[in-house]
């Protein structure tokens, strides 16, 4: 089978380096196996994204020189696409119109947490044998929820983790589309990856919770799973995790300070992976190196005094 990986930011801000550390991983696993390489911008959330930012994306990709096959696609272009998935899943039953409102959850919730509970979405519009349901209210616009198995758990064996079991019990009925018919993120991300043939989703370890959800609708659809790896963030020399006001996160800084792309990149590659003691190597040696197996699964620490050393190198 064909590797195909993919790198998928929200345009929502500038390309932060974390990213490029993605892109570049991904970038590298398809370069090592003769894959091929897709960009994809997830641009659905469209109070927070911007063109702007989809210029800094390809710009900041053309800097660093990480070049795709594929793509750019972009997610608001394909909403037909995800409304007929919405459609078959309403129709094969994975999926089922919720008409509670907001009120109506919101007391749930209290009720729920005088019990001492844990707040979660009692399934009360989960169509079930034997179960009836109200009437639809009159005049009021549904949300579309997935109908997660109530029991069982999902288990994947990372690539940089190891294996993960996160139980079916611990999952709600994951929103997929809000009462205007707009599909939601994780609902998007699963059909994307599905329709783009992706063999190994490489991304932040920040979306490990969206996994088991994405592997649920995976399988609900009789879609091939991808194999999934997700990296380690990148912390700072405090050991906190990168933030835009006491770092430079943005590659346009790295650009200002004069750092030359091919140092950073270089940087990047060796943050999280490492090969024996060579200081510094070609992209081409790391493409040769790469192994998703010896990405460190604990995170980085971005050190600056180094990247200043490889600057001067190049
Ligand atoms: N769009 C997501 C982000 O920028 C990435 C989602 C993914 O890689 O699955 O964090």
């Amino acid at each position: 089978m064909t590797v195909r990986t993919r790198f998928a930011p929200s345009p929502t801000g500038m390309l932060h380096i974390g990213g490029v550390r993605t892109a570049l991983f991904s970038w590298a696993h398809a370069r090592k196996n003769g894959g091929k390489f897709v960009l994809r911008i997830e641009d659905t959330d469209v109070e927070r994204s911007t063109p702007e930012s989809v210029a800094a994306i390809m710009d900041g990709m053309h800097w660093v020189n990480l070049d795709y096959d594929e793509g750019p696609f972009y997610q608001m272009q394909r909403m037909d696409r995800y409304k007929e998935v919405l459609q078959q899943m309403l129709e094969s039953g994975h999926a089922y119109r919720c008409y509670a409102s907001k009120e109506e959850l919101e007391t749930m919730r209290a009720e729920q947490e005088a019990r001492g509970e844990k707040p979660r979405y009692d399934r009360r519009w989960r169509p079930e044998a034997g179960k009836t349901l109200p009437e639809p209210p009159a005049g009021v616009a549904p949300v579309i929820r997935f109908k997660t198995p109530l029991d069982g758990s999902v288990v994947w064996d990372d690539l940089v983790k190891g294996r993960i079991e996160i139980s079916n019990e611990e999952l709600d009925d994951l929103i997929i589309a809000r009462p205007d018919g707009t599909p939601t993120y994780n609902f998007c991300v699963v059909i994307d990856d599905w329709d783009m043939g992706i063999t190994q989703v490489i991304r932040g370890d920040d979306h490990v919770n969206n996994t088991p959800r994405q592997i649920n609708i995976f399988l609900a659809l009789g879609a091939p799973l991808p194999q999934f790896a997700h990296l380690p963030m990148i912390h700072n020399d405090q050991g906190q995790k990168l933030s835009k006001r006491r770092d430079a996160v943005s590659v346009v800084d790295y650009d200002r300070q004069g750092f030359l792309p091919e140092a950073l990149l270089n940087y990047l590659a060796r943050l999280g992976w490492g090969h024996g003691d060579d200081e510094f190597f070609t992209m081409a040696q790391f493409v040769e190196w790469f192994d998703l197996k010896n990405v460190s699964p604990s995170p980085s620490r971005f050190d600056r005094d180094k990247l200043l050393w490889l600057n001067a190198q190049h």
